[in-house]
């Protein structure tokens, strides 16, 4: 089974997620994603194609995310455009019904032990939960993008960033800096200026 239309591509019904799968494909906008600015500056729709495969309600998801993503390169600072294409995996697995969410119940300092017991458990990091009938696909396609942006985005590799003294692209072109090197000969003129005892230094 195949659904191509957006309305409900990222909140597909459980029912529909068999043993034999599920194929979702279509763009998804960065609003559908509630992907903010600081997340990432996504330029145009996002297409997404995932597979579903639902065994006993828990939920394997497979695929790829395509788009385009600017970034502003560290060392000349001009924005570029950064194509995405990655894997996307994660499983789904019910949100358990126990009332050990509910903080109200329970005493402050068990349930912070609670917190740093769950936060040492070796759970897989593309498990997420869902509720009612249905999955919500748009945080765990939100959190692929953001883990995909580079500690150190780089328009090329071969960046040569701005010049230190006059701050030129110097992808663009030398600057001048290299070839005057005018600061030390004015200091020069300058001292001379002062031993002849001129007024116009101040
Ligand atoms: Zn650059
Ligand atoms: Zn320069």
């Amino acid at each position: 089974m195949q659904v191509r239309a957006t309305m409900g591509l990222l909140t597909p019904l459980l029912a529909d997620i068999t043993v034999d799968g599920l194929s979702l494909v279509g763009e998804v906008t960065a609003e559908e994603l509630e992907l903010t600015e600081d997340d990432a500056v996504v330029s145009g729709p996002l297409e997404v194609s995932l597979d579903l495969t639902g065994v006993d309600g828990l939920v394997a998801v497979t695929g790829v995310l395509e788009g385009t993503v600017i970034r502003e390169c560290v060392r000349c600072l001009k924005q570029y455009e950064d194509p995405l294409a990655f894997s996307v995996r994660a499983a789904f697995v019910p949100e358990p019904k126990s009332a050990s969410h509910h903080p109200k119940r329970v005493d402050p300092r068990k349930a912070r032990a609670e917190v740093v017991e769950a936060d040492e458990e070796e759970e897989p990091d593309d498990q997420y939960q869902y509720q009612g009938n249905h999955l919500e696909l748009a945080p765990m396609l939100r959190e692929h993008i953001i883990l995909a942006a580079p500690m150190q985005p780089l328009c090329s590799d071969e960046c040569l960033g701005l010049c230190a003294r006059c701050g030129k692209n110097l992808n663009e072109g030398p600057c001048q800096c290299a070839a005057e090197p005018s600061i030390p000969t004015f200091r020069v003129v300058q001292s001379m200026k002062r031993k002849t005892g001129g007024s116009s230094a101040s």
